[in-house]
C-alpha cells in the first residue's frame, strides 16, 4: 500500500480563496491585530506569514511589535486598547512570550469575542462543551484535512500523541465532538506503539522528529503529522514519512501538510469573530 499524500498546501489555498470571496461580500474588511513581543526569529517569520496571508485574503492585519524587555503591564495595556478598539475583530499574541511575562495573564486579557486563537480558558470550555463558534487553529486544520479523506469520523478510534494546550488537548476535544473514540497519549505513556497500532486515525503532535515508525501504524490508518522540527537545516515531522506511507491509507507531509492549514483556519476564525461581533 502507498498512502495518499494529503496536500495541505493546496487545500489551505482553496480555503483561503473561498474566504477571500466571502470577505469581498462584506462592506467592511475584517481586522486582525497581531501582538509580537521580542525578536525571536521563528516568531518573526510566523507573524509576517500570518500578515501576508491575511492581506492576500482581504483581511486588514497590523503587527504590534514590542521590545523584548517590555514590562508585562505595558503588554496588557496594549491588549486592553485593542479590546476597546471597535475596528479590531481579532487579536492574537504570538507565542512564546519572553520569560519575564506571565503568558496566561496576557492571553486571559484578550476579550473572548476577539480571541481568534481560542487559547483563553473560556474558549477551551466552549470547545469541550461543543458549543464553540471557532477553536484552536491547528487542530481545526487537522479536522478539516481528516474530513477530506474520511467523510464520517464517527466511531473511529483516534489516537493523539501529545497533550499540549495548543494542539493535543483541543485536538482530542474536537475528535470527541466528531464522535470518535479518543485515546490521548504523552511522554509518560507506557508502550506507545501498542496503542498507536490500534488507531484508525493517528494525530501526532509531540515535536519528536520521525518518532512514529511503520510498525507503530495499523494498515490503512489515516496519519496526520503536526510536528515540525529542524534537523540538519531541513523541516521534519514527527512521523517517519517514507516508512509510514507504506502502511497508512493517507498521510500528511511535512512541510505542506498541517502547517498551511493553521494559517487558513486562523483567518477563518478572524472572519467568524467579525461576523459574530457585527451580527452578520
Ligand atoms: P509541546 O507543548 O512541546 O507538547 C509536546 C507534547 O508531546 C507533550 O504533551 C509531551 O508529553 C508529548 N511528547 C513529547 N515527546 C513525546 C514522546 N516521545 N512520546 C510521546 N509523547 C511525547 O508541543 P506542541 O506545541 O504541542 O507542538 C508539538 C509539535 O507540533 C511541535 O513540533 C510543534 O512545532 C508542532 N506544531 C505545529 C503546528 C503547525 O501549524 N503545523 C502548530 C503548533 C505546533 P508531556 O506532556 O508528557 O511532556
Amino acid at each position: 500500500m502507498t498512502a495518499l499524500v494529503i496536500d495541505g498546501k493546496k487545500i489551505a489555498q482553496q480555503l483561503r480563496n473561498d474566504l477571500a470571496q466571502e470577505v469581498k461580500s462584506y462592506s467592511k474588511r475584517p481586522y486582525l491585530a497581531v501582538v509580537w513581543v521580542g525578536d525571536n526569529e521563528a516568531s518573526g517569520v510566523y507573524v509576517r506569514n500570518k500578515q501576508k496571508a491575511a492581506l492576500e485574503t482581504g483581511i486588514n492585519c497590523k503587527i504590534y511589535h514590542l521590545a523584548e524587555h517590555t514590562p508585562e503591564q505595558e503588554i496588557i495595556s496594549l491588549v486592553q486598547k485593542l479590546n476597546r478598539n471597535s475596528a479590531v475583530d481579532g487579536i492574537i499574541v504570538q507565542l512564546p512570550l519572553p520569560k519575564h511575562v506571565n503568558t496566561r495573564k496576557i492571553l486571559e486579557t484578550i476579550y473572548s469575542s476577539k480571541d481568534v486563537d481560542a487559547f483563553k480558558a473560556v474558549k477551551v470550555g466552549e470547545l469541550w462543551k461543543n458549543i464553540a463558534r471557532w477553536s484552536s487553529a491547528t487542530p481545526e486544520g487537522v479536522i478539516c484535512l481528516l474530513k477530506m479523506v474520511c467523510p464520517s469520523l464517527a466511531g473511529k478510534h483516534a489516537v493523539v500523541i501529545g497533550r499540549s494546550d495548543i494542539v493535543g488537548k483541543p485536538m482530542a476535544a474536537m475528535l470527541l465532538n466528531e464522535d470518535c473514540t479518543v485515546t490521548m497519549t504523552h511522554s509518560k505513556t507506557v508502550d506507545l506503539p501498542t496503542i498507536t497500532k490500534m488507531a484508525d486515525i493517528l494525530v501526532v503532535a509531540c515535536g519528536s522528529p520521525k518518532l512514529v515508525k511503520k510498525n507503530w501504524v495499523k494498515k490503512g490508518a489515516v496519519v496526520i503529522d503536526v510536528g515540525i522540527s529542524k534537523v540538519d537545516g531541513k523541516l521534519v515531522g514527527d512521523v517517519d514519512f517514507d516508512e509510514v506511507k507504506e502502511v497508512a491509507s493517507a498521510l500528511t507531509p511535512v512541510p505542506g501538510g498541517v502547517g498551511p492549514m493553521t494559517i487558513a483556519m486562523l483567518l477563518k476564525n478572524t472572519v467568524e469573530a467579525m461576523k459574530k461581533r457585527r451580527k452578520l
